[in-house]
């Protein structure tokens, strides 16, 4: 038997899932969520820290999901440094530099998730809780899926923030090229003897790109994207070597360093989507593009996914009464494509670059942040496009 309970059907409850249901709420369009029964029974710890940037973290204060947060848990980063290994160069950046307080703010994922269950538990919705999304079939006027044994329901959207490997984009037949990045990332914390007063570290050495979140006041989370011809050793020692060989990279800017959870491990793509958009389809976040982690942009990302749809239902009216309206998809995939495709290119092009063993990249490298470091303009300008 065909349903129609409401208009819009949110595919994942991830948290750009349950970020599509806040911004949508708010419309009053009703929406039913759709939840991967296993993947809410889990759950081992997420070790990952999110850097959330000012204007997302704005969205969220505003749509009451950031006072969910404990402040405890939420902590600000002061200042960057990037360095290089190639002939030592680096780069530092401050928040003061443009007159602000944090450049980008640091919350757990588990802690994030909370805030978000917290928030759409307010809201009324219908939940769907299966293992079993089977068929997609596009209508003129509405898209109907069926799921457990042919229970079928219509809507006028379905969007699709079911991950990377989205099983939305795959029966909407939308393209997207996949790069192996042949690297993997390990994410662990460790304490250090120094404080690290808000300082994220970001290295970036031939064999891979350590990057250093800063956590509480002495503890980091570390997000280490290893290239996998490295992989089998880093991974086959003990945390004290672990520990030795991860002290010789940092250096001794942190004084002493001790691990203090399990590492564990991320195979890294990049996923490129030739469109976000099909017939009464929309994909955000991870589902519609994925990153390398290196700018911790991809969550950032997703979450803008989210935040244009936002404003597009708030800019007219008609979009409440058909969210499948191809001027509304049409708007949404345009306004999305520049901030997706910029990312995309330039963690690609750093991850790239920064591995590189050709003579003449380092030189430039090294001459290249040297100069920015000395150039107070460039640098205003490149954190003003970091933040947003
Ligand atoms: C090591 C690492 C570090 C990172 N650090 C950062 C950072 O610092 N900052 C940042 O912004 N980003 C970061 N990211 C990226 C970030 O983790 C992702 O972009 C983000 O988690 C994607 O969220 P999502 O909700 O789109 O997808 P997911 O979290 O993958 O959620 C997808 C949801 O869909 C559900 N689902 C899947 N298939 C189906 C189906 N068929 N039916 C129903 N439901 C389904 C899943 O159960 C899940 O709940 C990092 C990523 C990695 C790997």
């Amino acid at each position: 038997m065909i349903q129609q309970s409401s208009d819009v059907l949110i595919l994942g409850s991830g948290i750009v899932g349950m970020a599509s249901l806040i911004a949508i709420d708010k419309y009053d369009i009703k929406a039913t969520l759709l939840s991967e029964a296993s993947t809410l029974q889990k759950k081992e710890v997420d070790p990952r820290f999110y850097a959330i940037t000012p204007g997302v973290k704005t969205w969220l204060e505003k749509n009451g999901v950031w006072d969910f947060l404990p402040k405890k848990e939420v902590f600000s980063v002061r200042s960057i440094i990037v360095h290089s290994d190639k002939e030592h160069s680096s780069l530092k950046f401050d928040d003061d530099a443009v007159g602000r307080n944090g450049l980008a703010f640091i919350v757990n994922h588990d802690e994030l998730e909370k805030a978000f269950i917290h928030r759409v538990s307010e809201i009324n919705y219908e939940e769907i809780k299966t293992n079993k999304v089977e068929s997609l079939s596009v209508g003129a006027e509405d898209i109907k899926i069926s799921y457990a044994n042919e229970n079928i329901r219509q809507f006028k959207l379905v969007i699709g923030a079911d991950g990377s490997n989205s099983w939305l984009r795959s029966q909407s037949s939308i393209n997207f090229k996949n790069k192996d990045f042949d690297q993997t990332a390990i994410v662990f914390n460790i304490k250090t003897s120094k404080a690290h007063q808000g300082c994220a570290y970001q290295k970036f050495m031939y064999h891979g790109i350590l990057a250093l979140l800063p956590i509480y006041t002495d503890e980091f989370s570390i997000v280490y994207s290893l290239n996998n011809e490295m992989l089998k050793e880093y991974k086959s020692l003990t945390d004290t070597k672990f520990i030795q060989m991860l002290k010789n990279e940092i250096g001794e800017m942190f004084g002493d360093i001790s691990l203090t959870t399990k590492r564990q491990y991320f195979p890294l793509n990049m996923k490129i989507n030739e469109s976000l958009i099909s017939d009464r389809v929309l994909l955000a976040g991870d589902a519609a593009h994925q990153i390398h982690p290196l700018a911790g942009q991809g969550l950032n990302l997703g979450l803008r996914d989210v935040i244009e749809i936002d404003k597009l239902l708030g800019s007219n009216k008609k979009y409440h009464h058909d969210l499948g309206l191809k001027t509304f998809l049409k708007k949404y995939n345009r306004n999305r494509k520049t901030d997706i495709l910029t990312l995309s290119y330039l963690t690609d092009k750093l991850s790239s670059l920064f591995t590189s063993k050709n003579h003449i990249v380092d030189f430039v490298i090294n001459f290249g942040l040297n100069k920015i470091d000395q150039n107070q303009l460039i640098k205003k300008i490149l954190i003003k496009k970091a933040i947003h």
